[in-house]
């Protein structure tokens, strides 16, 4: 159930993924981008649990919007502007709603509305699209997220930085792919 108590657990849990896998994530994009992206996060998500311990937040509204507005002024890279794109629209959407599928769906269209990628381009929407419609129809599970993930290895880059390795973007999981399949998988073991 999405509630603040979740959120802020979700978060947690999402935060300690990024930090231990740091180097994976940079090296993923090291494979087929500039080898940030994992130290991008990693700045992100301390950032962010300065801000969940010191913080006392009023709604859930109010942690998906700060969270949000962090991951944009911390993360840098594509990916800070289209992660905290998500958690800003997620804000938005929850002033209205607890469903789940509904304030996931609003967070995906944030990422599309700024970042413009379609399905099979190769980022992190071909993570977020699949696992929307897994929410929808309530099936999604922790081997469902993996599986969605190894798709984006036999993709061509289209957009973003992997965009300019054309055909030798083939081959590689794409970064932030892997990093929204550690926070859909974090979202199932805190119980949100
Ligand atoms: P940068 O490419 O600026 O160094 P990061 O390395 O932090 O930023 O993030 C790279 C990730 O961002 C990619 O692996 C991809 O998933 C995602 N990405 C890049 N461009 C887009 C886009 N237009 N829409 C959605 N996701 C994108
Ligand atoms: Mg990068
Ligand atoms: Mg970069």
């Amino acid at each position: 159930m999405l509630n603040q108590e979740t959120a802020k657990k979700w978060l947690e849990l999402f935060i300690e993924q990024l930090l231990e896998n740091k180097a994976y994530l940079s090296e993923l994009d090291t494979a087929i981008g500039d080898g940030d992206h994992g130290n991008n996060l990693a700045r992100g998500a301390n950032a962010l649990a300065e801000v969940l311990q010191t913080k006392e937040f009023e709604t859930l509204t109010d942690l998906l919007k700060t969270t949000g507005m962090t991951l944009v002024s911390k993360v840098g890279g594509a990916s800070g502007p289209l992660l905290g794109s998500a958690f800003i629209s997620m804000a938005k959407a929850s002033q209205d709603s607890d469903d789940l599928a509904t304030v996931l769906e609003a967070g995906l269209e944030g990422i599309q509305k700024r970042g413009k990628a379609a399905a099979g381009e190769k980022t992190m929407v071909d993570e977020w699209i699949p696992v929307v419609d897994a929410v929808k129809a309530n099936k999604l599970t922790v081997a469902l997220i993996d599986e969605i993930l190894e798709k984006t290895k036999n993709m061509k880059a289209t957009k973003g930085r992997a965009s300019y390795l054309g055909d030798r973007s083939i081959g590689h999981i794409d970064p932030g792919a892997m990093s929204s399949n550690y926070l859909f998988k974090t979202m199932i073991e805190a119980g949100v």
